[in-house]
C-alpha cells in the first residue's frame, strides 16, 4: 500500500476513481467509450441549468458568495427548513471531509456498514479515528443490529448509506427510527443520501428525520440526479448548531460561482429531473431483465446504478468489457470478486452492454 506523508495514517491509500475516460480510449484505441462506473447521471444536467452556468461565467472574476445563501434558500423552500440547516460544499465528498475534520479526534470510533462507500473509512484514517466496519447482512442490506452492536462510548460517528453505494439497497423507515432511538446521545449519524432522488417514495429521508430532531447529519449531491458531477456541489443538512463545527473549517470560497448558478437552475427546473427520473427507473428495469436472462445475479436497487454478481472473475470480465468500449465498477476493493456496479447509462448504452455481454458469453 501506498504510503502518505502522515506517519500516522500509513495504512490510508489514496483513493483511485474510475480511469479517465480519454486514457482508455487513447491506450486501446477505441472511439468511442461508454462509462457507467462512476454513477454520473447519462442525461446530463437540465437546458436550464447549462444556461445559468454559462451566464455565471461573465462574473467569473468576482468571489463567490461564500455562503451560498441563494442556494440555501431555494434547498430550505423545497424541504421546509431553514437557511440555516443547510452547509454547502464542493461535493458530497467535501461535506464527508468537512464531517471527519470537525467530528472526529484521534482514537474516536467510527461505524460503518461493508460493503460501502470508501471515503467513510478514508476520513476516519486521516483524523486518526478508529473505523468499525460491520457486515451486511446475506441479502447485502446494512445491518443496523451489527451496528448496534459495536456502538461504545467512544464511538463519535455512524455513517449510512441510503441508498446504499454499491448495493444500492435501502434501509425501511421503521428500522431506522427504532435504531436512532437505541442510540446513546453522545452519537451522531450521518446519513449519506447521494441517491436519495431514486429511492422510492414511501421512505422517510434525512430531512423527515432532522425535523423530527434524530440526531442525523444529512449528505446530498447534485452529482448524481442532477447530473453535475464535474461542477461540484453537495450539502450537509442538519440541526444548525451541528453545522457550526463544519463551517469554521470550510475554505471560504470552496464551492464556485458556476457550480452554485448550475445547482440553483436545476433546482427550479423539476420537470427535467422528473424525466431523468422515469427514463432511469425506465432503463434500470429493463438492463435488470437483460442481465437476469443472461444468468447474473441482480440485487434490487434504489439508485441509478445495479449491484451485479456476474457469477465469473469480475477483474477478467471488467477487462474484456473495456476491451469493447464499457467501462464498469468491479467491486473487487469490498472483496467482492465475482461483483460489479454497473451505472444506469442511456438506452442505447445499456442495449450495447447487454450485447458486449451476450457476445462474451
Ligand atoms: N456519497 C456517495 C454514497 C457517493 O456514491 C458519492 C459519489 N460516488 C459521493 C458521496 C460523492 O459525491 P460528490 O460527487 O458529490 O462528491
Amino acid at each position: 500500500k501506498k504510503k502518505l506523508w502522515r506517519d500516522s495514517v500509513h495504512t490510508l491509500t489514496p483513493y483511485v476513481p474510475g480511469k479517465p475516460i480519454e486514457d482508455v480510449q487513447r491506450e486501446l484505441g477505441l472511439d468511442k467509450v461508454i462509462r457507467l462506473a462512476s454513477n454520473e447521471n447519462p442525461f446530463g444536467p437540465s437546458p436550464k441549468a447549462l444556461s445559468a452556468m454559462a451566464d455565471a461565467v461573465k462574473d467569473s472574476w468576482l468571489y463567490p458568495e461564500p455562503t451560498c445563501r441563494e442556494l440555501r434558500q431555494k434547498l430550505a423552500e423545497k424541504y421546509g427548513l431553514t437557511e440555516g440547516q443547510f452547509l454547502v460544499g464542493n461535493g458530497a465528498d467535501h461535506i464527508i471531509t468537512l464531517i471527519g475534520n470537525a467530528y472526529i479526534n484521534a482514537g474516536d470510533e467510527v461505524i460503518y456498514c461493508e460493503p460501502t462507500f470508501s471515503s467513510y473509512e478514508a476520513i476516519t484514517r486521516l483524523m486518526d479515528g478508529v473505523p468499525m466496519p460491520v457486515y451486511s447482512k446475506s441479502n447485502y442490506e446494512t445491518d443496523l443490529d451489527a451496528i448496534l452492536k459495536v456502538v461504545t462510548n467512544r464511538t463519535k460517528l455512524i455513517f449510512i448509506c441510503n441508498p446504499n453505494n454499491p448495493t444500492g439497497t435501502v434501509v425501511d423507515t421503521k428500522d431506522l427510527i427504532a435504531f436512532f432511538k437505541k442510540l446513546p446521545n453522545h452519537v451522531i449519524v450521518v446519513l449519506d443520501e447521494a441517491y436519495v432522488e431514486y429511492m422510492n417514495d414511501s421512505y422517510q429521508t434525512g430531512v423527515d428525520f432532522i425535523k423530527a430532531e434524530y440526531p442525523v447529519i444529512a449528505i446530498r449531491t447534485f452529482s448524481k440526479y442532477y447530473g453535475l458531477a464535474g461542477a461540484r456541489v453537495g450539502y450537509a443538512i442538519a440541526k444548525e448548531e451541528r453545522l457550526e463545527p463544519m463551517q469554521a473549517v470550510k475554505q471560504t470560497f470552496a464551492v464556485n460561482r458556476i457550480a452554485i448558478a448550475g445547482a440553483v437552475a436545476s433546482l427550479e427546473d423539476e420537470v427535467y429531473g422528473k424525466g431523468v427520473l422515469s427514463e432511469t427507473k425506465k432503463e434500470m428495469q429493463r438492463l435488470k431483465s437483460g442481465l437476469e436472462s443472461l444468468g447474473y445475479g441482480v440485487t434490487d436497487s434504489q439508485a441509478n446504478f445495479l449491484f451485479v454478481d456476474f457469477k465469473t472473475d469480475i477483474t477478467d470480465l471488467f477487462k474484456k468489457l473495456m476491451h469493447k468500449g464499457i467501462l464498469i465498477r468491479p467491486c473487487s476493493a469490498w472483496s467482492l470478486n465475482t461483483h460489479a456496479r454497473v451505472t444506469i447509462g442511456t438506452a442505447e448504452q445499456n442495449t450495447k452492454l447487454l450485447t458486449a455481454l451476450s457476445q462474451i458469453n
